[in-house]
């Protein structure tokens, strides 16, 4: 007997129809006139169907860091979030620098199961910034992309010809970008807050100028640039400004600067501590503003767990990053589309559609016939984050405790779930069949 899932009462994430919806074996088929027997049933009550979201920017620490978090974690926290597809970045222990090592992250990623992983290898050798990476071997291996992530290509140099060898093979450079002249010992965003607490500030044009000076080498070379974890309204102008000109030139932000400022920095929390830091409330409007405009092209986490005793040093000390795929989608209605600034269905392009373009992968549609890839959301429901739940080993987000809008259900990915929420109950029919409509 087939195994069938029918979705009563789903929308649609883009017509906002209200439809059935059917899985058999792990492919979306027509709804069935009248629910077989032997069917398991999901009552949505209007809940969102949509293709699973892509999160280009992930942290997933293996191999090395284990103790932060292991494929195993990252990957089941992605699907908790909604998501069926990740970036993994290069920047672990060792860094992922060869053919090998981005074998063996797609084979521990395939054992896990709970989502497609997709590699990201490094630019250079162990992302000192000196001596290219084998970009091509790296490409045959399985990478959708090369980034020295954690760290800028300090030298204009080695990003010239990496952008040289990187163009055959189709792939962007993924840019963390940063000065570190002007980064220099910094440990948050430069300003009022930083002044108050007495902490070394980092200039939003510690950003933008590596950008502009990444846009000026795409144009150079003609290799893609993708620039990460956009945060200064500089740089939302440097994006801008590259796309005017016509360059190879994409660029993402994450939730936390559409949503947090410096000031959540408060006193001392380092779990308001990333890289790039939070800015100011005018950098916070720009990154919405770049956002409605499509200047951004599409989000990003950048979601990096740490150890709670890493996180419990000084704030001086202790790492950049927090945690991000679990609150993700929250955050995009919450501070994107319940203020206006998007519609739910160009909120939910920019996690799936969006990521799915610029690393050249096939797009998931909720076509008959296709291999069930979704996410199904409720957009009204309201919830705490509570960090001691999390499927992700990381505690570390500023989130703990607020009130967020909007609340996944279930994930599926090549046609299995890989996530239900708690509450969701899965119902039988009775013996007597009923409407399917
Ligand atoms: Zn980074």
């Amino acid at each position: 007997m087939s195994a069938l899932s029918i979705f009563k009462e789903v929308t649609h994430w883009r017509t906002g129809e209200r439809m059935t919806f059917a899985v058999e074996d792990g492919v979306v088929v027509p709804a069935p006139r009248t629910i077989p027997e032997h069917a398991r049933v999901i009552h949505a009550n209007g809940a969102v169907i949509a293709p699973g979201l892509v999160d280009l920017h992930v942290h997933l620490r293996e191999p090395g860091q284990s103790a932060k978090e292991t494929i195993e974690t990252g990957t089941r926290a992605a699907a908790a979030g909604g998501f069926t597809a990740i970036a993994c970045m290069p920047n672990t222990d060792p860094v992922i620098d060869t053919a090998a090592w981005v074998e063996w992250v797609r084979r521990r990623a395939e054992a896990a199961g709970h989502c497609q992983v997709l590699p990201i290898a490094a630019v250079t050798v162990g992302q000192k910034g000196e001596q290219l990476a084998p970009l091509d071997a790296l490409w045959h291996a399985g990478a959708v992309a090369f980034s020295d992530d954690g760290h800028p290509v300090h030298s204009a140099a080695v990003m010239r010809r990496a952008l040289e060898y990187a163009r055959p093979t189709g792939l962007p450079i993924i840019c963390h970008e940063e000065d570190p002249s002007l980064k220099g010992d910094g440990v948050m965003n430069e300003g009022f807050t930083a002044t108050r607490l007495g902490l070394r500030g980092i200039p939003g044009v510690a950003e933008s100028i590596m950008c502009r000076r990444d846009a000026d080498l795409a144009d150079l070379t003609n290799g893609r640039v993708h620039l990460a974890h956009l945060s200064a309204a500089q740089s939302f102008d440097a994006l801008r400004d590259a796309k005017r000109r016509g360059l190879p030139v994409t660029g993402e932000t994450c939730p936390h600067y559409w949503v947090l400022t410096d000031e959540a920095v408060g006193d001392y929390d380092t779990y308001a501590k990333m890289n790039p830091p939070l800015r100011s409330e005018e950098d916070r409007a720009a990154c919405i503003a770049a956002i409605i405009d499509g200047t951004i092209d599409c989000f990003a986490t950048d979601h990096a767990p740490h150890t709670e005793d890493e996180k419990e040093r000084p704030f001086t000390d202790a790492p950049f990053g927090i945690v991000g795929l679990e609150t993700a989608l929250a955050l995009t209605i919450t501070y994107l589309v319940e203020p206006g600034h998007l519609s739910l269905a160009r909120a939910i392009e920019l996690w799936t559609d969006a990521p799915r373009r610029i690393f050249k992968l096939p797009e998931v549609t909720l076509e008959p016939g296709t291999q069930a890839d979704l996410v199904l959301f409720d957009p009204a429901a309201q919830w705490v984050v509570d960090p001691t739940k999390f499927y992700t080993k990381g505690r570390n987000t500023p989130f703990g405790g607020w009130t967020l809008q909007g609340r996944v259900l279930a994930t599926l990915h090549e046609g299995r779930f890989t996530h239900v929420a708690d509450d969701v109950v899965f119902e039988r029919p009775s013996a007597v069949t009923e409407s399917a409509r």
